[in-house]
């Protein structure tokens, strides 16, 4: 297939192009590289621009004709959120709907959007599956879930074929060595914890101990970078075959709280990592573990990386040997 990823120079959306070129697929990226990296791009042409400009979409359409569009480009930090929530409307919401205005007038083009276990809010369940209220509790959580409504009124409306996938908590490296995860600055706990073992820097900041599960830090589900590839790789099947708007939650359905992934990183790196207890972190839900068994069962998703310690011993090889 002909396929524009947006988001293609990000940590997920190059491991996605990586994944669909050896699969055979045709890949065009569309990224303003505002947090990408031009090195990323090792798989497909690259088209440097905002999902925001209709005009500069309007050129990549007509010149590529994509027949499916995988769209990662997005902000999507939820500290952030909360505090500048207006450059998360303009982006995950004007943004996708300005590229989904291209989307729905090419003819037969499918759509995959990077949605996330943040349009939930508070669980309240164990595991978080497809039929969980939507009820975020952040900015960035609901933008992800106006983009899922828009999607459901479009399928009605304009036939416009989806997949949402709501991704638990991405992490990981492709065992390449090409790319990896290399945001500007870093957010995310696995990176931050390895590349604080790696510069022996700042002892690592636990965002608060005083939630309500077992040791009182954050309860997430990961889930490796090309194991959330490979499920659009099977969600771009199933849209050959299936009508209208469907949502798969993506996680390995287990938890690990930060004080469990500090003691995983410790093992996979063999050094201990110094650590301070900090205040909460704004718009972080104690728990999200997912149940994944619809993507299991309709796409025929089985993870790669079902393990902790194989995904951050992926991130480690990345980290420690980083070439951006
Ligand atoms: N976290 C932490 N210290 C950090 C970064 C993250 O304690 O330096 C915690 C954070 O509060 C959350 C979990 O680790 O409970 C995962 O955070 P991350 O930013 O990786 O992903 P999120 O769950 O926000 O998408």
């Amino acid at each position: 297939m002909r396929l524009v990823v947006t988001g293609g120079a990000g940590y997920i959306g190059s491991h996605m192009c990586k994944l669909l070129s050896e699969a055979g697929h045709q890949v065009c990226v569309v990224d303003n590289l505002s947090t990408g990296h031009r090195e990323a791009v090792q798989w497909g042409e690259l088209e440097v621009g905002d999902i925001r400009d209709a005009d500069f979409l309007r050129s990549v359409f007509g010149r590529f004709s994509p027949e499916g569009v995988l769209h990662f480009a997005a902000k999507s930090q939820v500290a952030e959120s909360v505090q500048e929530p207006a450059d998360y409307y303009d982006n995950n919401v004007v943004g996708a709907l300005t590229l989904l205005d291209q989307v729905r007038r090419q003819a037969g083009c499918v759509f995959v959007f990077s949605s996330t276990a943040a349009v939930f809010g508070v669980p309240q369940t164990e595991l978080i599956d497809e039929q969980h209220p939507r009820n975020p509790i952040n900015a960035y959580g609901a933008t992800k879930l106006a983009i899922e409504r828009v999607l459901e009124n479009y399928a009605i409306a304009y036939g416009l074929r989806s997949i949402s996938f709501r991704y638990f908590n991405a992490a990981g490296a492709d065992p390449s060595g090409l790319i990896g995860e290399a945001h500007e600055p870093e957010t995310h706990l696995v990176p931050k914890i390895l590349m604080s073992a790696l510069t022996q820097g700042e002892p690592m900041r636990v965002f608060g101990e005083d939630c309500d599960t077992p040791d009182g830090t954050c309860v997430r589900d990961y889930v490796h970078v090309n194991d959330l590839g490979l499920a659009h790789l099977k969600g771009l099947e199933f849209l050959q075959k299936a009508e209208g708007a469907h949502f798969y939650n993506l996680g390995n359905g287990a938890g690990f709280s930060v004080m469990e992934i500090l003691a995983a990183s410790e093992a996979v790196i063999g050094r201990a990592i110094a650590r301070e207890i900090c205040a909460r972190r704004a718009g972080d839900p104690a728990r999200l573990v997912a149940d994944a068994t619809r993507a299991r069962k309709d796409l025929g998703w089985v993870p790669s990386y079902p393990n902790i310690a194989g995904i951050i011993g992926s991130a480690w090889a990345w980290h420690s040997q980083r070439r951006f």
